[in-house]
C-alpha cells in the first residue's frame, strides 16, 4: 500500500529497497539452510548499513543516530519485514532503552552500539516467567554500593553473541493498592563478568539464523554504574519503549504479508487446473481478496498508531491492537498462500514455506496475541470499574 510520502521518505525507501536487493535478499535461502549467518556476511551487512546511514537510524541525532521520525521508521521496518529477521537484524537498531544511560554509560554502552562496535541483548523473559513477567526469579541484592545478581534468562535474542545484556531483576517489593508488587531494576551486564554465563539457547524454526541466548547469573557483582535508569523502575523504563517495539512488529508483518500476497497472486494467475487459472475459482480468488483487504486494514492501523505516537498520544492498547491484528493478519496470509500454492507451498525450494515458518513467531514474541487481547480488554473494562 502506498501512502503519501515526503521526498525524503521516497529517497529513504529507495535506499532501503536497493540495500535489501544487494545485501539481504540474495542470502535468504543460504542462511535458512545453514541455520546461521556466516560471520563475514553479517559484518558486511553491518558495514554497508553504516555506510548508507541505515545503522541506528532509529536513534536521535544527538547520540549520532539517524534521527528518523516514527512514520519514516515504520516505513523502513515494513521493508525489512519482507526478509528474514536473521538478516535485517544485522542492520542494528539499538534498543531505545539505552537512551536512559547516564553520561558515563552513554560512552561505555550506547555510543559503541550506535557505531556497531558493541551489541546488546534485551533480557526479560525467563524459563518460568514468560507472559507472567512479574513472577521473575532473577534478583539482585545490595552489597554496600554494589549489587549481587542471581538467576537465569532465556530467549534473549540477537543476530550474534552480544557484548552486554540489559537484564531485568527483582530488587525489592513495594506495597500498592492492589497488594505487594516486585520492584524491577534494569542492569547493564558485560559479557565476561565473573559469574555470568551466556551460551546459545534453543534454536527457533522461525527466522533460522537469528539466535536466542541462555543467560545464567551466579553471584555476579555489579557496580552502581551498572544500574540503567532508576532503581525499581526497570519495567516502567522498558514499557516506555515496548509499545513502539510492537508497532515495528506490526509494520514488519505488513511487509511480509505484502510479499506473500504478491507470490500468491502471481501463482493464482499462472497456475492452471481444469483448464483455467486457479485464481478464477472463487475459493482461491476470495482468499486473495481477503488478503488484500486485511493488509490494507493492517497498514492503516500502523499508520494510525504512528500518528498517535508522533503526537505523544499513543496508548498501550493502540500498540496492542497493531501487534495483535498485524501478526494475525500475517498468519492468515501465510496460511492462504501455502494453500494457494498447494503441495509446492511446502517444498523447501520455494520461499513460501520459509515465510510461513517465519510468520508464526510474530504472534508470540513481544507479547503473545492473548496478552495483547488482555491489554485491550483491560483498557475497555478499567474505566468501567471492572
Ligand atoms: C525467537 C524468540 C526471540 C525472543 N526474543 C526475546 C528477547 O530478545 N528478550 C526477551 O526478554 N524475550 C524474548 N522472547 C520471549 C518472548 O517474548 C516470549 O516467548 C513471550 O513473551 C511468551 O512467553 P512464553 O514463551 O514463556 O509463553 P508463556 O507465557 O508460557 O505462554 C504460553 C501460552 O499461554 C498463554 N498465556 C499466558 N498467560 C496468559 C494469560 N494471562 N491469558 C491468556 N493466555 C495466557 C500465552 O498467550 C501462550 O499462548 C523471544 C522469544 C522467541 C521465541
Amino acid at each position: 500500500m502506498e501512502f503519501e510520502r515526503t521526498h525524503e521518505q521516497e529517497m529513504l525507501q529507495s535506499t532501503v529497497r536497493s540495500f535489501m536487493e544487494a545485501e539481504l535478499y540474495p542470502h535468504e535461502a543460504e542462511v535458512d539452510n545453514l541455520g546461521h549467518v556466516p560471520p563475514d556476511l553479517g559484518r558486511q551487512i553491518e558495514k554497508r548499513a553504516l555506510e548508507v546511514g541505515l545503522y541506528a537510524a532509529n536513534l536521535p541525532p544527538e547520540v549520532n543516530g539517524g534521527g528518523l521520525d516514527y512514520s519514516s521508521m515504520a516505513m523502513v521496518e515494513r521493508e525489512y519485514g519482507k526478509t528474514s529477521h536473521a538478516l535485517h537484524s544485522w542492520i542494528g537498531r539499538p534498543t531505545e532503552i539505552l537512551l536512559a544511560c547516564n553520561d558515563e554509560q552513554r560512552a561505555r554502552y550506547l555510543a559503541p552500539c550506535v557505531s556497531a562496535e558493541k551489541r546488546e541483548l534485551f533480557a526479560l523473559s525467563e524459563p518460568e516467567a514468560g507472559s507472567d513477567i512479574m513472577s521473575m526469579k532473577t534478583n539482585a541484592r545490595r552489597d554496600g554500593s554494589d549489587w549481587i545478581l542471581n538467576g537465569s534468562k532465556h530467549f534473549a535474542s540477537g543476530p550474534v553473541m552480544p557484548d552486554f545484556a540489559i537484564v531485568f531483576a527483582a530488587t525489592g517489593v513495594e506495597d500498592t493498592p492492589r497488594g505487594p508488587r516486585k520492584q524491577i531494576t534494569a542492569f547493564l551486564v558485560d559479557v565476561g563478568t565473573p559469574g555470568f554465563d551466556i551460551r546459545e539457547g534453543h534454536r527457533c524454526v522461525s527466522y533460522r539464523g537469528y539466535h536466542t541466548f541462555q543467560l545464567d547469573f551466579d553471584d555476579v557483582r555489579l557496580g552502581p554504574g551498572q544500574v540503567l535508569g532508576e532503581e525499581g523502575k526497570g519495567l516502567e523504563l522498558a514499557g516506555r519503549w515496548l509499545g513502539m517495539g510492537r508497532i515495528w512488529v506490526g509494520a514488519t508483518c505488513c511487509g511480509k504479508a505484502e510479499r506473500l500476497f504478491e507470490l500468491a497472486a502471481d501463482w493464482a494467475a499462472n497456475r492452471k487446473q481444469f483448464g483455467q487459472p486457479i485464481g478464477q475459482f472463487q475459493a482461491t480468488g476470495f482468499k486473495l481478496a481477503d488478503m488484500a483487504v486485511e493488509l490494507r486494514a493492517a497498514d492503516l492501523l500502523v499508520r494510525d498508531a504512528v500518528a498517535r505516537a508522533d503526537k505523544g498520544e499513543m496508548r498501550d492498547e493502540d500498540a496492542a491492537m497493531v501487534k495483535l491484528y498485524c501478526s494475525e493478519m500475517l498468519n492468515r496470509a501465510a496460511d492462504h498462500t501455502v494453500q494457494i500454492f498447494g503441495g509446492m507451498g511446502l517444498m523447501e525450494e520455494v520461499e513460501v514455506q520459509r515465510l510461513w515458518r517465519d510468520s508464526r513467531l510474530e504472534r508470540i514474541w513481544d507479547g503473545t496475541s492473548e496478552i495483547q487481547r488482555h491489554i485491550i480488554t483491560r483498557s475497555i473494562l478499567r474505566p468501567l470499574g471492572a
